[in-house]
């Protein structure tokens, strides 16, 4: 099929006025100015005018399997969240998770994301999200266990050690020790280990909130009950987040998620060692930990991806609305590149840029069409116009999944199914 528009952004070269992508077997065939696709015979054509077509976008850090969590907790201080929403996380079934991680998924198809660094907490995220259209990266969340259960707790989680792609490429498995304050030092190493070991992407949060550092800095604050009940050997180390998880090896290779709380020296040590980070600026906002230091982290030429976290933490899936945050907190930072952060360099982050992130020949048939008008500068105006409201139509592995900005599927069920649970998990609040 041919997919024309006003303007294609295909990420790794400039916008092209008057394009079109060519898709053939749910791959990308070809990019270019409509003009030199001349007459393709019975290929089906689709003309968006007035729109953009962007790669699929890559949603850097979700945890789709809480979506149903969505609104039950206010925004409050990080500490007192954590508090309340654990005990929700812990009474969830495999179901359950299920029902919410696939209401995650058709939400992130609305808002145009076909691909996320999903934290799981087993196998229903990944067969949720893929089954509904959704791949990426499915990071297995470890906590609160020592380093010598690791690999029986990954296995009574399913977890595939032999890391084979799945659903047509669309999909990798990865390891994601919690945080410094809910992993001992033996199980990161340990994650660190067996992530390198099997050729896993391994992910991690890192330097989230104030009460982090503090209990790294001298050992006090909220978190201290918190490392003293889940992180097995944990010793104050007197050090930045940044500091203790890289020489424990933690962050090689990793993607690194938030580092918000970033000192004098955690941006170099991140770009010596990460392979990105994932910023999460409205989940930021709504925990009260501030902005991320994006100036800094471009500065030392960090791969940034942009995440919504969980729907427990933000006021929506919306990745143009995560990017906004991102500019108004950082007015030195491009449109070009926060939507190339959007896509591509989040692909990059999570190590899935062969597959996802642009508009290339050979890559997955995944695109996003968004409204934006008449526009002589379609990167701004994508910024500036996109979101759920202007969200036309979404492809992902080469069907259409959202048509005049409706689910091309009834997500009533769905809908229905992840209420049931919100509804339990509200009265378990009480
Ligand atoms: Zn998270």
């Amino acid at each position: 099929m041919l997919i024309s528009a006003d303007w294609v952004l295909p990420i790794d070269r400039e916008p092209i006025r008057n394009g079109a992508v060519r898709v053939h077997n749910a791959r990308i065939a070809e990019v270019g100015s409509l003009d030199r696709f001349g007459d393709l015979g019975g290929v089906p054509r689709f003309e968006f005018p007035g729109c953009a077509i962007l790669p699929g976008l890559v949603n850097a850090h979700t945890h789709l399997s809480l979506t149903a969590l969505g609104g039950l907790v206010p925004p409050s201080d990080f500490s007192a969240w954590l508090e309340r929403i654990v005990p929700l996380i812990a009474g969830l079934d495999e179901d359950a998770m299920a029902a919410s991680a696939t209401l995650g998924a058709l939400r992130c198809l609305e808002a145009g994301i076909t691909s996320v660094g999903d934290v799981a907490y087993g196998p229903e995220a990944l067969a949720s999200a893929a089954d509904t259209g959704v791949g990426g990266v499915f990071f297995w969340e470890v906590l609160g266990i020592s380093a010598s259960e690791l690999r029986r707790v990954l296995q009574t989680a399913e977890f595939p050690l032999a890391n084979e792609a799945a659903y047509g490429g669309r999909t990798r498995c990865g390891i994601a020790p919690h945080t410094a304050y809910t992993c001992g030092p033996d199980l990161l190493r340990a994650a660190a280990a067996l992530a390198r070991e099997h050729g896993h992407p391994l992910a991690i949060h890192v330097a989230e909130s104030p009460a982090e550092s503090r209990l790294l800095r001298d050992g006090s604050g909220p978190l201290a009950p918190v490392a003293e009940r889940l992180a097995d050997g944990f010793r104050v180390p007197h050090a930045t987040p940044v500091a203790y998880l890289a020489r424990l090896g933690a962050l090689d290779g990793a993607l690194a998620v938030h580092c918000v709380q970033l000192a004098g020296g955690d941006a170099a040590t991140l770009a010596r060692h990460v392979r990105g980070v994932a910023l999460c600026p409205r989940s930021n906002a709504y925990l009260g930990n501030g902005s991320p230091p994006v100036e800094a982290l471009l500065r030392e030429k960090v791969a940034l991806g942009i995440g919504t976290d969980s729907s427990a933490s933000n006021e929506g899936i919306d990745l143009f609305a995560e990017a906004r945050a991102l500019q108004t907190a950082s007015r030195s930072v491009p449109a070009s590149r926060l939507v190339r952060m959007m896509t591509l360099e989040g692909a990059a982050a999570l190590g899935i840029d062969a597959s996802f992130g642009s508009l290339t020949a050979g890559k997955l048939a995944d695109v996003a069409v968004v409204r934006v008008g008449g526009t002589e500068d379609p990167e701004a105006a994508v910024l500036a116009k996109g979101g759920r409201g202007t969200i036309e139509a979404v492809m992902s592995a080469g069907l259409w999944r959202v048509r005049e900005g409706r689910p091309a599927l009834s997500s009533k069920p769905i809908e229905a199914a992840a209420r049931r649970v919100t509804e339990k998990a509200r009265a378990a609040l009480r």
